[in-house]
């Protein structure tokens, strides 16, 4: 038996979306778009979605209408993909890391609050694998301070704390539908906010700093004049593949039902053997993205070797950001600086989970584990 890592769940169906969209005049972005950026803002109870062409991009729209500038800095955890490092680091920021927690793997709030000094403008948190992190106390004291709160929310679209969702308690969250994601359109990305003028200004940070887009210009029967007001970059998502999102978004519970059928059995398997995973709170709903298992350093490498000779393919999410080379050799960091990050990092294997994938294929790669396991003389 073959096993991918991941599997979308789009249909032969969905082409008739897109379909659609051939028939229109622009294939960028107009009134699919829009369309799906209410659908967006209604589900999360927002002011204003924003659909974008990749998390990544949403971000640097974001940070540009925030108006960070070089040197400034923002706090961002090890512990996550590097993109969310990347886009401060892009702008000319400085990311500064700080560790995690030692079974949520979340963002340290201890360590957040150390880390503030005069030059923090803001703060990034991650969702990590789905699980949203307690926003209202921290959002309240960063405000106090003047810091801005986003989340990075690529791995929690329908995941909840306190019955709350991504949006409610920060400045802005950001999602990605990328390739992997929960909801994907192959590339792509929305911002959400209830900060109205924010939104105003990503509007423009998203396409050039332009005041209107294609469909705009032209919306009316004469050329509508357009200015360039700030400076921006190209994260517009184009309709062709926003058509493929409104179908996948009225199937989001379904789908988080069978992605939590498979995480709770992969954990009663592994907590009858002993094996680590990341701690989920009772007030959380997980989005359930991804499950990764932890085993001791020095068997990870061969454990994921063992998977795939079963035919089985895994993945690690994540090496610890700081210890990239980029980022190593940049600013200096050395191995016990993110213990927690980094001691996850080079223990963690992520297993296969996706709502295609059936508890036949699940107990495949569960044996496949155990016949590992015991090889490895675990
Ligand atoms: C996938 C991912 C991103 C980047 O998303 P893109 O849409 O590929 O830019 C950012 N942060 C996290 C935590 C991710 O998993």
């Amino acid at each position: 038996m073959s096993i991918p890592f991941y599997k979308h769940s789009l249909t032969a169906d969905d082409s008739q979306y897109i379909a659609k969209v051939l028939d229109t005049p622009f294939l960028t972005s107009a009134g699919v778009g829009k369309e799906v950026e209410a659908l967006i803002a209604n589900y999360f109870g927002v002011s204003s979605a924003l659909l974008v062409n990749s998390w990544t991009n949403g971000a640097i729209a974001t940070l540009l209408a925030l108006d960070l500038q070089p040197g400034d800095e923002v706090i961002v955890p090890a512990q996550t993909f590097i993109a969310t490092a990347n886009v401060v680091e892009l702008l000319g920021a400085i990311p500064v890391f700080v560790d995690v927690c030692e079974d949520s793997l979340l963002i340290d709030y201890n360590a957040i609050k150390n880390a503030i000094t005069e030059k923090t403008k803001g703060v990034i948190v991650v969702h990590l694998y789905g699980q949203m992190c307690d926003l209202d106390e921290l959002y309240d004291y960063l405000k106090k301070r003047s810091i801005w709160l986003l989340e990075d929310a690529a791995h929690c679209f329908e995941g909840t704390r306190r019955g709350r969702r991504p949006g409610a308690c920060s400045d802005a969250a950001i999602f990605s539908f990328y390739a992997t994601k929960n909801i994907t359109c192959g590339e792509g990305g929305a911002i959400i906010t209830n900060n109205a003028a924010l939104a105003e200004e990503i509007r423009k940070t998203r396409l050039h700093g332009m005041s209107a887009g294609a469909s705009d210009r032209f919306s009316r029967k004469k050329y509508n004049h357009w200015d360039m007001q700030r400076l921006g970059t190209k994260a517009n998502l184009p309709d062709i593949l926003a058509a493929l999102l409104p179908a996948q978004i009225s199937r989001v519970e379904e789908n988080l039902e069978k992605r939590r059928l498979l995480a709770a059995r992969y954990r009663q398997f592994f907590a009858e053997r002993g094996v680590r995973y990341q701690k989920i709170f009772e007030n959380v709903i997980s989005a359930e993205h991804l499950f990764p298992i932890w085993v001791p350093v020095e068997y990870r490498d061969q454990c994921i070797y063992l998977l795939n000779e079963a035919g089985i393919q895994v993945a690690v999410n994540y090496r610890s950001v700081p210890s990239t080379k980029y980022y190593s050799e940049k600013y200096g960091y050395v191995e016990d600086d993110f213990p927690v990050s980094q001691r996850w990092g080079e223990g963690t294997i992520t297993l296969p989970l996706y709502p295609k994938l059936t508890l036949a294929e699940q107990d495949e790669v569960m044996s496949a584990l155990d016949r590992a396991l015991m090889t490895l003389g675990m």
